[in-house]
């Protein structure tokens, strides 16, 4: 495939030795990339347009072009729409990639009049009603496979009002028919968080940098609540310092407001609080 020079000056060209070694670095680079971000496509999607031209792009510039979707026909690879929680229910993040997923469902089921496009999957961060209420109707609603950390998805399917704190919102939980989440999910990695509930879940996605936090961290230092059935406090301390490995820039969390950027800063003021408790 770059045989041909790109140019009109012949294969001796020292020009053409040049670009072939720009272009082999660049195709190394993208690999890499399209590697770490777990993105599906082929490299030679993004590559072959520009292996015939003139001028290879640098390494700078393909982030770029990967990147931002106004540059050229590449598209984001991960979209979050928020839905912030009213009330006690909790935030519904609706995201679009190399799948569509939800991620917690809230309390109330109209959430489902919000959602433009076919639902793959509902993933719960944990079992607690405050993110699960709505799941049987929003399950059925959207004909979508529903998916926990497997201890979650047991008390789910066993409908264990204790540690769902049903009763707490004066409920009762039907049994559902959650099955167990395998480590990595449409790009995103499953992080095992116990601490707040001992199956919760943080998913990561490297490309992006974006952590869904669940209960686990909030903005600002906030962490959840241990003190809950099947809670732990020093759980949730080796969670936080384990969360703190990951390079995170925005945080999409359970409760409050989305963290843009700087989310590592965030988790690292979790893990400083929650070691003064
Ligand atoms: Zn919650
Ligand atoms: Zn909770």
């Amino acid at each position: 495939m770059i045989n041909k020079p790109p140019c009109d000056c012949g294969a001796r060209c020292s020009k053409w030795n040049v670009r072939k070694k720009r272009i082999w670095r660049t195709v190394t680079a993208v690999t890499q990339d399209v590697q770490e971000r777990g993105y599906a496509a082929s490299v030679y999607d993004i590559i072959y347009p520009w292996i015939s031209y003139r001028h290879v792009p640098s390494r700078m510039m393909l982030r770029r072009l990967m990147t931002d979707p106004s540059k050229n026909s590449l598209k984001y690879m991960v979209e979050i729409e928020s839905f912030i929680g009213r009330g006690f229910s909790s935030n519904v993040f609706l995201v679009k990639g190399e799948k569509n997923f939800l991620v917690d469902t809230g309390t109330d089921p109209d959430i489902v009049k919000r959602i433009d496009c076919n639902i793959d999957r509902i993933i719960l961060t944990h079992r607690h009603y405050d993110h699960t209420g709505a799941l049987g109707e929003v399950g059925d609603k959207l004909n979508a496979p529903m998916y926990a950390h497997p201890l979650e998805a047991k008390a789910l399917r066993e409908a264990d009002d204790m540690s769902i704190i049903s009763g707490s919102f004066g409920k009762t939980m039907e049994p559902l028919d959650v099955m167990d989440i395998e480590d990595r999910y449409a790009g995103f990695h499953v992080i095992h968080t116990p601490g707040h509930t001992e199956g919760s879940i943080c998913l990561y996605h490297a490309g992006e940098k974006i952590l869904i936090s669940g209960d686990t961290v909030f903005p600002s230092g906030g962490i959840g609540r241990t003190d809950l059935p099947t809670g732990n406090m020093d759980d949730m301390v080796d969670s936080l310092k384990k969360l703190t490995e990951y390079d995170v820039d925005s945080i999409y969390p359970g409760h409050m407001r989305v963290v843009e950027s700087g989310g590592d800063r965030h988790i690292k003021m979790s893990l400083r609080y929650s070691t003064y408790l």
